[in-house]
């Protein structure tokens, strides 16, 4: 029993001596805690300018990778690695001054938060004694916590948050790569989207439109999540022309995509502010590109705008008149012009198309193409758009009673109302309301707007065939579009969109695009109206082509209903 014998002995040694008994257990526990302790802890020492650990110890320890044969005097910290080393460098010298210092790191992938206290003996630092907690899990979740701040969920791009602290920081340090431009790219009625197939569709097509950016974005540019429907892409000086990349985003958000087993297109609006102006601020870049694509948009949106000043000016004109076309109803400014729809072969009025015209109480004249487009944006145009069909039938009503021989009277109707659930029960109304006969009633819809909601505007086109009203493909070419609709949809005419007639003589392949458009509409079964014909020489080319129906100035200008009147006698 050597043993036995041997810790008796001990015992009562200890028990003669309680002093040394103290040292022990002190000593035991001191080993202990450093050794259990969850962190790391390290006695570091300098010799000759360089550190070197004494001590190394805690659990931590062997998480970090870090093992014994980095104490001792021979063994300085070159082991680390050489960000760490430097830092370490600089925190250790700063301890050395007698502070006690603390500071976030990161070591062999983990996030650690380390302390450094001198040991003073004499005024002299003669050791530091350092603990360094793990904090990967907190710094984890902060991170977490930053990313669903400045990141969109949907689309898992960073948000306007994320944007204004990129570029402010950018600006600040106009580092080599600083940003040259802002392309704010809105889409646009997403809106309609999201009434008609519900919030879920439009978030799908968000999430597409996100994925098209992102593949035809290059490398070097960086794409935001700025808004509902807005994103803003991060341009920056190894883009030397804007131009085509603004037009490649145009064409991708163009390309029809699938919901719900139906094909749907979309178009965009594309403002572009230049970071070119020093002092300027990061908000300052956003709002001009955001002013670029409102402008954009009340002129008709499906382009690229660049910011300039005098945008800046004529949007804040725009803004001011949207209260005016609210009072444009109590002051009844609002009045409808006609141009006759003449037969290509006989020279005779089929038909009238009711056109809107506005006199502002200050401003004078103010043309469709002008306050249409804002009155789509500001929600005015039902309003305006009951108003022009009631005034269009009563006028119908009217001139019949007197007698006159009755042509078809052609309305303006909006994509924006078009696809409002209410804008039938409006239409069946007005027709009982005014008396009108709806066999004489028109409805004109552009190209543009049938095309985004298909099926929803199938359903509509089709009611209103059955009420007896006649539809027209209204600025027919300039859409996005293919042919192919003109199949699916219940048509009566196409109108060859002014541009294309306009052009006839001067744009070489204008002449074969207009020949083709007539024969396209003679396969479908549809009337052919040509737009915008000015001149005699026109007027003879389509008649060669066999087109059906013609508006233009070379006819007459839109005119006064008394003005209609009178051209109808001549045929009565
Ligand atoms: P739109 O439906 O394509 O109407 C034809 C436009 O071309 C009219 O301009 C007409 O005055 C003009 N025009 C007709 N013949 C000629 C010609 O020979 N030469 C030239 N240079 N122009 C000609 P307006 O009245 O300024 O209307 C512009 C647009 O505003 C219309 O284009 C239509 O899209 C919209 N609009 C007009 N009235 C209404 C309305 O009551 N409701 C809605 N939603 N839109 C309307
Ligand atoms: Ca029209
Ligand atoms: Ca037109």
């Amino acid at each position: 029993m050597p043993n036995e014998k041997a810790i008796k002995q001990v015992e009562d040694d200890l028990n003669n001596n309680p002093s040394k008994r103290n040292n022990l257990l002190e000593d035991h526990n001191y080993q202990q805690i450093i050794q259990q302790n969850m962190n790391l802890i390290f006695v570091i020492r300098q010799v000759d300018g360089r550190f070197y650990f004494s001590l190394l110890a805690g659990k931590l320890k062997e998480k970090l990778g870090l093992s014994d044969n980095l104490l001792g005097k021979d063994a300085d910290l070159s082991k680390l690695d050489l960000d760490l080393k430097a830092l370490f460098k600089a925190k250790l010298l700063e301890t050395l001054t007698g502070q006690d210092i603390a500071f976030r790191h990161t070591y062999q992938q983990c996030y650690l938060y380390s302390m450094l206290s001198p040991i003073i003996e004499n005024g002299k630092v003669i050791e530091i004694v350092g603990t360094s907690i793990d904090i990967t899990a907190f710094e984890k979740a902060e991170q977490e916590i930053e990313y669903l701040r400045t990141y969109d969920r949907l689309t898992n791009l960073p948000n306007r948050e994320k944007l204004l602290k990129d570029l402010e920081i950018s600006i600040e340090n106009e580092q080599i790569n600083t940003p040259k431009a802002l392309i704010m790219c809105d889409l646009d009625r997403l809106k309609n989207i999201n009434d008609t197939l519900g919030q879920y569709a439009g978030d799908q097509v968000i999430t597409l439109i996100a994925d098209r950016l992102l593949e035809i974005t290059p490398r070097g540019c960086k794409i935001y999540r700025f808004g509902g429907d807005e994103f803003i892409i991060v341009v920056d000086q190894t883009i030397e022309d804007l131009s085509p990349f603004a037009e490649e985003i145009l064409h991708s958000i163009r390309q029809p995509f699938v919901l719900s087993k139906n094909d749907f297109y979309m178009t965009g609006t594309i403002g572009i502010s230049y970071l070119n102006e020093s002092g300027a601020q990061a908000e300052d870049y956003i709002n001009r590109a955001s002013v670029a694509v409102h402008y954009g948009k009340v002129n008709g949106g499906n382009r690229v705008f660049e910011y300039n000043n005098q945008m800046s000016e004529k949007y804040n004109e725009l803004l001011l008149l949207e209260s005016d076309i609210r009072k444009a109803f109590q002051f009844n400014e609002f009045t409808l012009s006609y141009q006759p729809k003449v037969d290509v072969h006989t020279n005779e009025i089929v038909g009238v198309e009711a056109l809107i015209r506005w006199e502002h109480g200050k401003k004078g004249k103010i043309p469709p193409s002008t306050f249409i487009p804002i009155a789509e944006e500001i929600g005015m145009i039902e309003q305006i758009g009951e108003w022009v069909l009631r005034e269009a039938c009563n006028q119908f009503v009217k001139w019949r009673s007197s007698g006159l021989k009755p042509v078809m009277v052609a309305v303006n109707v909006s994509a924006v109302e078009l696809q409002q659930a209410e804008f039938l029960i409006r239409v069946k109304n007005i027709i009982k309301e005014t008396g009108m006969d709806p066999n004489y009633l028109e409805i004109e819809i552009t190209e543009n707007s049938i095309m985004q909601n298909t099926e929803e505007c199938i359903a509509t086109m089709n009611q209103l065939r059955d009420m007896g009203i006649s539809l027209s493909i209204d600025d027919f070419g300039t859409g996005y579009s293919s042919m192919g609709y003109l199949q699916k949809f219940p048509i009566n005419y196409l109108k060859i969109d002014q541009s294309f007639i306009k052009e006839l003589f001067n744009q070489s392949g204008s002449a074969e695009i207009i020949k083709a458009m007539i024969q396209l509409g003679h396969t479908f079964g549809l009337k052919v109206v040509a737009e915008g014909v000015e001149g005699e020489q026109i007027l003879s080319f389509i008649q060669h082509q066999d087109c059906d129906y013609y508006q233009g100035y070379f006819y007459s200008k839109p005119v006064e209903p008394e003005i209609i009147k009178e051209k109808l006698l001549e045929y009565s």
